[in-house]
């Protein structure tokens, strides 16, 4: 059995060519896949009975199982699926209300509020202090078909079309350690979410963010800082000890901006260990001089897995925004809604994970 998801459409025609000859009955397919979200060819209902029949004993459309689906009030929902050899990852669908600016595409006025987290790995290995997917250690990478399936299978499930949903690489794992399936899986999705309404958010993979400035459509990008001086971030985040904090913005200064845009940081507030307006004053220095955003993150807790780790209180997250924006570099803040889902990788995985001994607070 061959999986038909992940394919293009020109391996689609190449795999089916014995069943399905006509050029155009494989575009028929890959499109049955991609925009009408089918699950099994018996919904390809424009296809002759005998070729579909012909078709599902030889392929199959390998959306990943929907393991658990956890629906919050404000209709944010989390995906936890499980993919063929058993790993388990996660997947979120967020509402945003039109009264709040979207932190996806606060840019883009009407722009649809409906967003989806990927995830591209399960788990991951970059290891930050304050992640729980970092703390379940490291996992595989996913394939196109598996990053993609993420999408559909959302989509399929909340009934959504082609080009009503932008797409974010937040969920589980580093989406450049994994650069070369997650650039398949942009080019697979192009043509229901644009580029433009992708967000990649890396801990700052030079070379992975070199890879993506060099290819002709891009994704927006958003770069987890969290500390803007080295000491501070390697503690939270030992990926700086490879890609420290100045060699990364050389290259984000080097990175192909269409007019207009900025790139996205990322930056977790923990009390007591970024959140001091010394911290905010030093990383309004840093991103002045670059077209920056700052995306502020209170951290979201976990007595299991971030024992020790703490959320400042709302002033002191204002307070930080505030110096921030004062800086010249503009600023909102991610506040946790519904099941803090669009905050959290990895908490729901790691629900369902047999317990493992939570590390001391670094
Ligand atoms: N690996 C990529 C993308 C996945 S993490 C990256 O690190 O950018 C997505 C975002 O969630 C990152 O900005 C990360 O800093 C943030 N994050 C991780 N753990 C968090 C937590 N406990 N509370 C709040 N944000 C968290
Ligand atoms: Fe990996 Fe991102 Fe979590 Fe860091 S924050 S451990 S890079 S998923």
């Amino acid at each position: 059995m061959q999986d038909l998801l992940g394919l293009s459409p020109l391996d689609v025609a190449r795999a089916v060519r014995e069943i399905a000859a006509e050029p155009f009955r494989a575009a028929q397919i890959f499109k049955w896949i991609h925009e009408r979200r089918a699950a099994d060819f018996s919904e390809m209902t424009n296809l002759p009975k005998a070729m579909r029949e012909a078709l599902a004993k030889d392929f199959v459309i390998g959306l990943p199982k929907i393991a658990l689906r956890t629906p919050a009030p404000d209709g944010t929902e989390k995906f936890l699926f499980e993919l063929s050899d058993g790993a388990r990852i996660e997947a979120v669908y967020i509402v945003e209300s039109k009264k709040t600016p979207s932190w996806t595409d606060p840019e883009t006025p009407g722009a649809s509020r409906v967003t989806i987290c990927l995830s591209s790995q399960a788990g991951c290995a970059v290891d930050c202090a304050f992640c729980v997917t970092g703390r379940m250690g490291a996992g595989r990478n996913l394939t196109a078909g598996e990053i993609v399936g993420q999408y559909l299978a959302i989509a399929r499930a909340k009934s959504f079309g082609p080009h009503e949903a932008n797409v974010v690489f937040m969920g589980m794992g580093e989406p450049l350690l994994n650069v070369a399936n997650v650039v398949r899986a942009l080019d697979l999705l192009e043509e229901e979410v644009s580029p433009k309404r992708t967000t990649v958010s890396t801990a700052g993979i030079v070379p992975g963010i070199e890879t993506l400035a060099g290819r002709p459509r891009r994704p927006n990008l958003a770069v987890s800082l969290s500390a803007a001086d080295d000491e501070t971030r390697t503690k939270l985040m030992p990926i700086n000890r490879t890609y420290p904090i100045a060699p990364l913005i050389s290259a984000l200064k080097r990175w192909p901006l269409e007019r207009g845009r900025r790139i996205t940081f990322e930056y977790v507030l923990i009390a007591g260990v970024n959140d001091r307006t010394a911290d905010a004053v030093k990383l309004a220095a840093l991103l002045r001089p670059l077209p920056s955003k700052v995306n502020l993150i209170p951290l979201n807790e976990s007595k299991e897995w971030l024992p020790g780790l703490l959320r400042p209180a709302d002033a002191v997250v204002n307070a930080f925004a505030k110096v921030v924006a004062d800086g010249g570099v503009p600023v909102t803040v991610r506040w946790s809604k519904g099941l803090q889902a669009d905050a959290a990788c990895g908490q729901l995985k790691g629900r369902e994970e047999p317990r493992r001994p939570a590390p001391q607070a670094r």
